[in-house]
């Protein structure tokens, strides 16, 4: 053990909505709490979520959780967890309700209760017309929900390590998670943190593809490490394509903009997903409607020049609701593509967005792993929550502004396992193993030491473009074998990776090589995972099995990288306290 140690009862990894909500539920109860974030905390991709965050307060139209919780269950095409389902739709009145009092700077309606709009897949009784469930600070509600429960944390003194970068988990003999080490990257000196219990909110991974809605710094450091430790993860085939990427930037265009009124349309000006989804039409849910505009590209009918994208139209709702409402995308549109929304009508693409997969959890935020005959065997003192976590409350598909509320519900969750778990060892840390540290030692001195071998710019650019080629909308059996076969081969080259810069100080050529040594993990789980999964299942779309085969794969994938492989495990088809939602054709 070579490293320098610091201490603290709780550690948190990622300074995002889910990290900020369970540090502060730790701080409240006095206990000693850090939160680490690559960036500033109020930086992290939770600021970047435009639409909303739901919840059935029934403000605008009749509403109740039991509604929510059948459209998360469908929009998940049958895959995510019941219970998880039920404890998170309960409880989300109750959470937008803390928000607002934590400040949370909600839109109003006349009569001054909280506005809702509708989103996709979020439906009044059980499926049968949308309703408005999404609750907004304009285009801008991750923002202002970050800011909210930043200055609570302020308040709470939970204690911040900003511009660290987590780089290993540190696990006893017993396989009890005890800490972590981590890089400062001012300085470019490592430490052992050592913990009574360690929180992953890392957040996404959209890096792995070309196009993505996602944050540079969503590089999937939580499913890296996690991997490397020898724990696994959990369905990730499953990744989530936003219908209204900006075509060419990738910048996310939300939802709230059809949940406003805005439609797509093709090279034809047909409102083509009244063919698709004829009740639900342009809000379906994201990958019914991501699907439909890649068969009209597909099939010729795409815009522009290249026929490469559709058009979503939104000049009818009229400047002032588009300034009132949207004015976050008005002045996206009008940077990046010198296009006004007032006036003319949006390009866009499907664009990655979203990781259904993560870090096996249950509801209460212990992550879950097979040991023996228990599949889901707790590995005490490591907690995950939000989008690096599988609960799994989004099964094969998340429904929009879901993952809000996902964060608040199983960040305060998490929390209060950790605080049960701390207070019920008394004061006493876990011993260190005497080898504590080393191993992240070994991997920073090999970076150090090669002079010469791949650029990391290189092999990220080559990885991004086939996991676009490869484990896109739409995948077939020899496309994913294919797609399998060169991602191994950069993942080989990501093994052989160098960087010319040896400095300390704020070394970021230095960052990114860590970075990207933990996207590749993401990337390889993404492409092995989809082959092997032989059925069509929400973002899951296999041209060569179109249909969901409930039988054969009504069940989670887990993928170890160490040579392990695939493992199975059974879907959670008992809710808490109601009825089983029966499996039924997905149609909207
Ligand atoms: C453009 C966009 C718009 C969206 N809009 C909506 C919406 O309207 N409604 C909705 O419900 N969902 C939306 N989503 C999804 C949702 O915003 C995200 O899933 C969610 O914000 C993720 O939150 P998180 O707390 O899990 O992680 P993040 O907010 O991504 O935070 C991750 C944190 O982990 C830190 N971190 C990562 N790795 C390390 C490491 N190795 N060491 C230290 N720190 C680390 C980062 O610094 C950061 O602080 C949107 C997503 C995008 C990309």
């Amino acid at each position: 053990m070579t490293l320098p140690i610091m201490k603290y009862d709780a550690v948190i990894v990622g300074g995002g909505g889910a990290g900020l909500r369970a540090a502060l539920q730790l701080s409240d109860a006095g206990i000693k709490t850090v939160v680490l974030s690559k960036v500033f905390p109020t930086r992290s991709h939770t600021a970047a979520a435009q639409g909303g965050i739901s919840a059935s307060l029934g403000n605008s139209d009749e509403d109740n959780w039991h509604w929510h919780m059948y459209d998360t269950v469908k929009g998940s095409d049958w895959l995510g967890d019941q219970d998880a389902i039920e404890f998170m739709c309960r409880q989300a009145v109750d959470a937008v309700v803390e928000l607002e009092h934590f400040g949370m700077p909600f839109d109003r309606l006349e009569n001054g209760k909280i506005y809702q709009r509708p989103f996709g897949g979020h439906m009044a009784e059980f499926g049968k017309k949308p309703v408005r469930r999404a609750c907004a600070v304009a285009d801008r509600t991750g923002h202002a929900m970050l800011h909210a429960l930043y200055q609570r944390n302020v308040k709470a003194n939970t204690h911040f390590l900003v511009e660290w970068m987590a780089l290993d988990l540190i696990r006893n003999d017993n396989g009890d998670v005890v800490g972590i080490t981590a890089l400062e990257m001012e300085t470019g000196d490592v430490y052992i943190i050592q913990a009574k219990a360690v929180l992953f909110a890392t957040g996404g991974a959209g890096r792995i593809y070309q196009s993505s809605t996602n944050a540079f710094i969503n590089t999937g450091d939580g499913i890296g490490i996690t991997l490397r430790a020898g724990l696994p993860v959990e369905d990730m085939e499953f990744w989530q394509f936003h219908p209204t990427g900006l075509a060419g930037a990738g910048v996310l265009i939300t939802e709230g903009v059809r949940g406003e009124g805005g439609y797509l349309l093709n090279c034809n000006g047909e409102r083509f997903m009244e063919r698709y989804a004829p009740t639900a039409k342009d809000l379906a849910s994201r990958d019914v409607v991501s699907r439909a505009m890649q068969v009209e590209i597909n099939e010729g009918r795409g815009c522009g020049k290249n026929k490469d994208y559709v058009m979503l139209k939104l000049d009818h709702l009229g400047k002032d609701v588009i300034d009132q409402r949207l004015p976050g995308i008005r002045e996206i549109s009008i940077q990046f593509l010198g296009i006004d929304p007032v006036k003319e009508p949006i390009p866009v693409v499907p664009t990655c967005h979203y990781m259904m997969g993560g870090i096996p959890t249950n509801y209460k935020g212990e992550v879950v792993v097979p040991r023996g005959k228990d599949m889901e065997a707790v590995v005490n003192g490591f907690y995950a929550a939000g989008e690096c976590a599988c609960a799994s409350v989004h099964g094969a598909n998340r429904l929009g502004t879901n993952s809000l509320l996902d964060l608040v519900v199983f960040g305060k969750s998490a929390g209060n396992s950790m605080i049960e778990y701390i207070k019920s060892h008394g004061n006493e840390y876990k011993e260190l193993p005497s080898n504590a540290g080393d191993f992240t030692v070994e991997r920073l001195n090999k970076l150090n030491a090669r002079t010469s071998g791949e650029s990391v710019a290189d092999v990220r650019a080559e990885m991004q473009k086939i996991m676009q080629q490869h484990a896109g909308v739409f995948r077939t059996q020899s496309v994913l074998e294919d797609g399998i076969k060169k991602i191994k081969e950069v993942y080989k080259r990501s093994q052989n990776m160098f960087i010319k810069d040896k400095s300390k100080v704020f070394n970021t050529a230095r960052v990114e090589a860590l970075e990207l040594m933990n996207t590749i993990e993401v990337a390889v789980a993404t492409m092995i995972c989809a082959e092997a999964r032989k059925e069509s299942r929400g973002a899951q779309a296999r041209e060569d099995y179109p249909e969901r085969n409930d039988e054969l794969f009504m069940k989670h994938t887990l993928y170890y990288n160490d040579g392990r492989g695939l493992v199975y495990k059974e879907v959670h088809n008992t809710p808490l306290t109601v009825d089983y939602i029966k499996p039924a054709k997905r149609v909207y």
